[in-house]
């Protein structure tokens, strides 16, 4: 699954230069409500990515197990309990899949749309995810309540991790949280644009959408795409 070296080589390079700290797993799984529960304003100890503050979320697929060795659940910058007010934010999921597992064509595409999709099936209590597909930002609100009941990313990783892992190609997840100020969240987008790149012409080639490929930008992402597809 060489579709996404380019973003593990980025991603890399950026925590080279800006360490992350392994979070402990959690001793006791974190409760979770059954539907994303509204959090008011009036609730809300503050936002992650809110406003026009960085809200990144993305995703890359490795079959490598030196890249993703085993479940872990990594921050840079403070954790829940220090933010003080809103915060940038980023999320990435590092996920080491079965590459046989995969499937080519038709079920490659869905696979990776399902294993996408873990995040718009976690409810951690107390954390309200804010996804908007059409931007690709992923801002969160938390709740003061959980704050105080204790909260912290290694919850709300192990919540998705636990998702991620319910699609039988998942073998291992690296999730990083940022907070960092100061911290390259354009360079990190940059990085991870070439995986929604891939999104984007998985879903033109899966739907047979007619453009006129002469002339997008994305033709060479594409081609790669479409001979992983086992359709060039
Ligand atoms: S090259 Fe063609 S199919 Fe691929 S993303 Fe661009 S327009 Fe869509």
């Amino acid at each position: 699954m060489k579709l996404y070296d380019e973003c593990f080589a980025g991603l890399h390079e950026i925590l080279k230069k800006n360490p992350a700290k392994k979070l402990v797993w959690p001793a006791v799984k974190w409760n979770g409500t059954d539907k994303n529960k509204i959090i008011f304003q009036s609730d809300a100890a503050f936002e992650l990515g809110g406003a026009n503050l960085p809200a990144i979320s993305s995703v890359a697929f490795t079959d490598d197990p030196d890249l993703v060795p085993a479940d872990e659940i990594l921050l840079i910058g403070n954790d829940l309990a220090d933010l003080n007010g809103d915060s940038p934010f980023a999320r990435i999921a590092m996920i080491r899949v079965n590459e046989d597992e995969m499937g080519t064509g038709e079920r490659l595409y869905q696979t990776i749309r399902r294993i996408e999709y873990a995040r718009y099936h976690i409810h951690p209590e107390g954390y309200m995810m804010r996804i908007s597909a059409f931007t690709h930002r992923e801002a969160a609100r938390v709740a003061r309540d959980a704050l105080a009941k204790g909260l912290s990313f290694a919850h709300v990783g192990a919540f998705l991790i636990e998702e991620y892992k319910k699609q039988p190609q998942v073998e291992a997840v690296k999730l990083l949280f940022v907070t960092a100020d100061g911290f390259p969240y354009d360079t990190l987008e940059k990085v991870m644009e070439k995986s929604e790149s891939i999104t984007t012409a998985l879903d033109h080639i899966m739907r047979d959408i007619k453009m006129d490929c002469r002339t997008c930008s994305l033709k060479t992402v594409c081609d790669e795409v479409e001979a992983l597809c086992g359709k060039a």
